[in-house]
């Protein structure tokens, strides 16, 4: 299998290549040449599988066994995932949400890893294959050589940064730089990050907004000579790995909701997903085009409602022109009680889209040539003028092509704290949920669906991540106790020792410094 950017499809890249390089150098995200085909007898051949054995399946479609060898994933992927890093044999397991025989509606719990967050899913795999690629090109080498090392950058808020340092912790020939806005992440996340004291971490708390981290990040990357110098490399959600690791749990979850019916009863699913930068769905996305049945997905965003206006208007665009005559680019990111979906414009979403060029491209030229190069330049067009101007209306078919495999709805922090507190409080089952998966759980509720239709909600923290939202929501509520929920692992966290570079303002060449103080020249 080889990969390709959104705005350029003439060069191929390997597998390696894709994930070791992140962004395309020309601004595109990678995709594979094309969507593999399920094997023809997966639905009994994979039915009993576990997380890691389905994991093995999955992502054998999308790498080429020339560049890993079976032996070799399966070892990459049981390093993963059968380690003590995950608290739940099931890696990603579904809780029934009620009582009711059948069930119509489950949570996936994707966040018993590390961090607590669901972005220990893709990010344990990621660390490891970063190692695994920068070890074979080094065990290559001869004795004397200078060894190949990648020097991974990167900006948070709080949930990458922290599973992502735990994904890379110790890892031979990787080192890592995350910058944070001093003062300004929760304490748990401060503390989760900044209590991993292995040698290759580096956490830098920056005098600044999240704005200027992001900043500082972009200007390295941007910095040739730097980049060169320290192989930069990239973990932000636009890397392929991290949305390919992420399509296992919806097989997962299919056949665990299988194993309850009768046999040879087939569900009808449909996934229910809080979105942010679009990486969690977009996994789901390729699953159903794979061909694993279900449902239109549906799309849950907090009050940043991009992808919410665009599913109901065909404008993609950061600020809502239609409440702002004449508008101009006004307006930021809303805060709100799901900080974790607090964006402008989501990342993946050119993924996305490059499918829905590709196949109005088709529809309206059918037999046509070049198509990818088509939808390619259709892509790079529509995102620079989202660069210039803020904003794209699609044509309507392109619209209509969208909404057959998703639909979309927003939630406001007033619906959060509702359904936090509805939940909790259910007669059936309590149930508490993070303020990420209450979005969710919110658009879940209000969806008008064919009876029999099995939600599945994806939940993507951890309730006690997130312990101001849960606790404000479920203030007063009889019977709630924050401690209950609060893991263990989270009260010793904030005493343990802590290591931190500070940074006095938010400069490149102060953090420019701070790497080349931790890795030297040639060290
Ligand atoms: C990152 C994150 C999301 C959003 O995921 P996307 O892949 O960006 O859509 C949702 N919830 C939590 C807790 C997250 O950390």
């Amino acid at each position: 299998m080889k990969y390709f950017s959104t705005r350029g499809g003439s060069v191929e890249l390997s597998f390696e290549e894709t994930v070791l390089t992140g962004l395309a150098p020309d601004g595109g995200l990678f995709i594979p040449a094309s969507i593999p085909e399920l094997p023809l007898n997966w639905q009994q051949a994979w039915a009993h599988k576990s997380f890691p054995e389905l994991s093995i399946e999955v992502l054998s479609l999308f790498i080429s066994p020339d560049e890993i060898s079976p032996a070799d994933l399966a070892d990459l992927v049981h390093a993963t995932y059968n380690t003590s890093a995950w608290r739940h044999p099931e890696i990603t397991p579904l809780q029934p949400l009620t009582t009711d025989e059948p069930c119509l509606k489950y949570i996936l719990e994707l966040f018993h890893g590390p961090t607590y967050a669901f972005k220990d899913v893709a990010l344990q795999l990621l660390g490891n294959l970063f190692s695994y690629f920068l070890q074979r090109r080094n065990n290559a080498k001869s004795p004397g050589d200078v060894r190949e090392k990648l020097t991974v950058v990167g900006a948070t808020s709080g949930d990458t940064g922290s599973a992502a340092i735990y994904g890379l912790r110790g890892k031979p020939d990787v080192s890592i730089f995350i910058l944070h806005p001093k003062g300004r992440v929760s304490p748990i996340q401060e503390a989760q990050m900044t209590t991993v004291t292995d040698e290759n971490v580096h956490n830098i708390a920056v005098k600044g907004t999240f704005d200027d981290c992001q900043d500082i990040v972009k200007a390295l990357f941007a910095d040739t000579t730097f980049n060169a110098k320290h192989h930069l490399g990239a973990v932000n959600s636009i890397n392929w790995a991290r949305i390919l690791a992420q399509t296992v749990y919806y097989f997962l979850s299919y056949f665990a909701i299988r194993r309850t019916l009768p046999p040879g009863t087939e569900p009808e699913l449909q996934f229910i997903v809080p979105t942010g930068n679009f990486g969690d769905i977009l996994a789901g996305y390729y699953a159903k085009r794979m061909g694993l049945p279900m449902g239109k997905l549906v799309i849950a965003t907090n009050a940043n409602d991009i992808l919410t206006r665009f599913w109901k208007s065909g404008r993609y665009e950061k600020v809502d022109s239609s409440l702002i005559p004449d508008s101009q680019s006004v307006g930021g990111v809303v805060e709100t009680l799901s900080p974790a979906m607090d964006i402008l414009v989501s990342s993946n979403f050119e993924r996305l889209l490059w499918y829905l060029a590709f196949e109005n491209a088709q529809n309206t030229n059918p037999g046509g040539r070049d198509l990818r190069e088509n939808a390619c330049q259709t892509v790079k067009d529509w995102m620079d003028k989202v660069k210039s101007v803020g904003r794209i209306v699609v044509p309507d078919s392109v619209l209509e092509l969208a909404k057959r495999d998703f639909t979309a709805e927003r939630v406001d922090d007033a619906q959060i704290r509702q359904t936090i507190r509805e939940y909790y409080t259910s007669p059936s089952k309590s149930y508490t949920a993070d303020p990420h998966t209450a979005v969710g759980l919110h658009v879940a509720g209000a969806l008008t669906r064919p009876p029999g239709t099995i939600q599945i909600i994806l939940s993507t923290a951890h309730p006690a991540k997130f312990s101001e939202a849960v606790t404000g929501a479920l203030a007063g509520v009889p019977g709630f106790d924050f401690d209950t929920v609060l893991p263990e692992a989270f009260k010793t966290l904030l005493t343990m020792e802590r290591r931190v570079i500070e940074v006095e303002g938010p400069d490149v060449e102060l953090v420019k410094a701070v790497v080349e103080r931790f890795e030297g020249v040639g060290a």
